[in-house]
């Protein structure tokens, strides 16, 4: 629960501002920790009913029980695994009587070896079968039910990796290009329904998926990146991301789709830039 702080400045900002999803039920992949566990947390603070889907049952049941009972349900769920992936949409159907919003969220960064020569077939997929083959499932049930209703929002975590190569390993690069793909073909797949498709690209910062990935604690991570960032001086937290997603969430972003939201900074175009 650390990992979802939430600078003072922020949390005025989201506090005072009009909610902007009241009457909304939003579906999160990987909400237990992190980017998910902080938007469930500012969703549901904007008037929306939050499904939290994950593989951590303690922890994802530990944000929900923070919201309160009417606002947030955990529900076990393996984005890898189909039948997960439909009971989690049906659960939210069944629970809050619709999904307006799907956050493809869950992600890993594990490829065990920098290098492609040291790596297996099975070290590749795995990365790829959550973050891309995760998403197609989340948006293929999302569809499901978005497409009769003629209405709702797709959202992933895509990264920085999304659009540059060397920012981590080659399956993790690859999966969030994917992501991209998924996302721009969906959006035009699903606008003829009012279904909006859009993914976030956000720079490095400090969650048990970077800090594992990098193998330094969160406060170490933090500087660190602070100072390698564009934006010297600046630190990036799960709730600028958050604050990325709350707006792509709501009908103020209702004729923006097929778009990938980079939040780092300007990082990304420098590094092309320079390269
Ligand atoms: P995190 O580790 O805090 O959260 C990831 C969550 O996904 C965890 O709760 C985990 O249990 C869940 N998860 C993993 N595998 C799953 C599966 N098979 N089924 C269901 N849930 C599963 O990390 P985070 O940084 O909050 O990551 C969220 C997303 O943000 C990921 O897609 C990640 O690739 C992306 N991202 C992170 C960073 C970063 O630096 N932290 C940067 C860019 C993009």
């Amino acid at each position: 629960m650390a990992l979802i702080r939430i600078g003072n400045k922020s949390r005025e900002l989201l506090e005072n501002r009009e909610p902007m999803l009241e009457g909304k039920v939003a579906l999160i992949t990987g909400g237990a920790s992190g980017i998910g566990a902080c938007t469930a947390k500012i969703f549901a603070q904007h008037g929306a009913k939050v499904i939290i889907a994950d593989v951590q049952y303690d922890l994802g049941q530990l944000v929900s029980e923070s919201l309160g009972p009417s606002n947030c349900t955990y529900v076990h769920c393996d984005v890898t695994n189909e039948d997960h992936i439909k009971n989690a949409v049906d659960k939210t159907v069944s629970t809050y009587g619709k999904l307006d919003i799907m956050f493809n969220n869950a992600g890993i960064s594990d490829t065990p070896k920098p290098r492609i020569i040291d790596n297996e077939k099975a070290d590749f997929e795995r990365d790829l079968d959550i973050n891309m083959t995760g998403v197609f499932l989340g948006m293929k049930h999302a569809a499901r039910v978005m497409v009769p209703a003629i209405s709702g929002c797709i959202l992933s975590t895509a990264s920085v990796a999304s659009n540059l190569g060397g920012a981590s390993s080659h399956a993790y690069c690859c999966s969030k290009h994917a992501v991209v793909g998924l996302t721009r073909n969906l959006a035009v797949e699903l606008g003829q329904f009012g279904i909006r498709v859009n993914c976030m690209s956000p720079y490095t910062l400090a969650t048990p998926l970077a800090t594992k990935f990098v193998g330094l604690n969160d406060e170490d991570l933090e500087n660190e990146m602070t100072v390698l960032g564009n934006l010297k001086g600046v630190t990036l937290r799960a709730d600028d991301v958050t604050n990325a997603a709350l707006y792509l969430a709501s009908d103020e972003a209702k004729y923006v789709s097929g778009h990938n939201l980079f939040i780092d900074g300007g990082f990304g175009i420098v590094n092309s830039a320079f390269k």
